[in-house]
């Protein structure tokens, strides 16, 4: 039986969005054109038993998510916590709608790794904010699982990832509630580095030494053809085409896999691509914002 958890995607592409800023791509001038096709940074909306709201990753486009995560759009969710994976530009650029300028909200809890919270708490936007009691940032342990707020009927576990750190470590979150686990993970260097780090052979032994029910994992590309003008080598992330190599197809028993984190290059963006037909025809997922996960 499900607990009365939920979590909403409310974001499914890479720090950039889609449109991104300057981009002249046909798919970010499609998007600027038709609302629909927009996609925003990678945020996860979580709705605890007792009616307390969450968010993972505070984005740029929080004023649009909230939008997405409410069901009556006559009164808009305000999030009460956020829990953040790591300090890279498109996770936390949200961060300070939530200030005086904007929201003026009291207290919000802000939980980050030690190491990020001191990084974090460095920042003169970030001390101001603390100052005024608009946040409260509180580290958590990686493998120590926390609630967010007493009483909302899940635990949040942030499990270390290794990405590039010039800004802090990085974390992936498992949300836990009763009946089900689900791991966010946008962003990983390498299956080679996270497997070697966890000691696992292959993904489904990382995911099962979790317990993970669903894995809502980095899709940031497709292939390594996919910026022509730069250097995807220095952009390491693992493309959905390995993922799958990796992964072969869906077998009974298997966590669902579903990739988000989804650059404005990749081709899975689009409905109807060949490349989504692919990652579907093995049995795996394309996130969607709104698709809604109870737990
Ligand atoms: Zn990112
Ligand atoms: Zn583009």
């Amino acid at each position: 039986m499900a607990s009365g958890v939920s979590v909403t995607i409310l974001g499914t592409a890479q720090d950039g969005g889609i449109p991104q800023a300057g981009c002249s791509c046909q798919r970010c001038l499609d998007a600027h054109r038709d609302l629909k096709l927009r996609k925003y940074p990678v945020s996860l909306g979580i709705l605890g038993v007792d009616g307390t709201k969450h968010i993972i990753e505070i984005t740029k486009n929080l004023s649009e998510q909230l939008v997405i995560w409410t069901p009556d759009k006559n009164e808009l969710f305000i999030p009460e916590t956020v829990s953040i994976t790591h300090l890279h530009l498109g996770h936390i650029e949200g961060i300070g709608q939530l200030g005086k300028p904007v929201m003026g909200l009291r207290e919000v809890d802000v939980y980050l790794s030690p190491n990020n919270k001191d990084i974090f708490d460095n920042r003169s936007d970030i001390e101001l904010m603390e100052d005024e009691g608009n946040i409260r940032t509180h580290s958590k342990n990686f493998y120590r699982p926390f609630e967010p707020k007493g009483g909302c009927g899940f635990s949040l576990q942030f499990i270390p990832i290794p990405h590039r750190s010039e800004l802090g470590d990085n974390a992936a979150i498992i949300i836990k509630a009763e009946e089900k686990s689900i791991l966010f993970m946008p962003d990983q260097d390498s299956w080679g580095d996270t497997l070697d780090y966890h000691s696992k052979d292959n993904i489904r032994d990382f995911l099962k030494m979790f317990d993970i029910d669903e894995a809502l994992i980095d899709g940031t590309f497709w292939s390594m053809d996919e910026l022509p003008r730069r250097d995807i080598s220095k952009i390491p992330h693992p493309t959905i085409q390995e993922t799958i190599q990796l992964l072969g197809r869906k077998r009974k028993g298997d966590p669902e896999i579903s990739f988000l984190h989804l650059n404005h290059s990749n081709p899975v963006n689009d409905l109807g691509s060949e490349q989504r037909k692919v990652v579907e025809g093995n049995g795996w997922k394309i996130s969607e914002m709104g698709d809604v996960l109870k737990l």
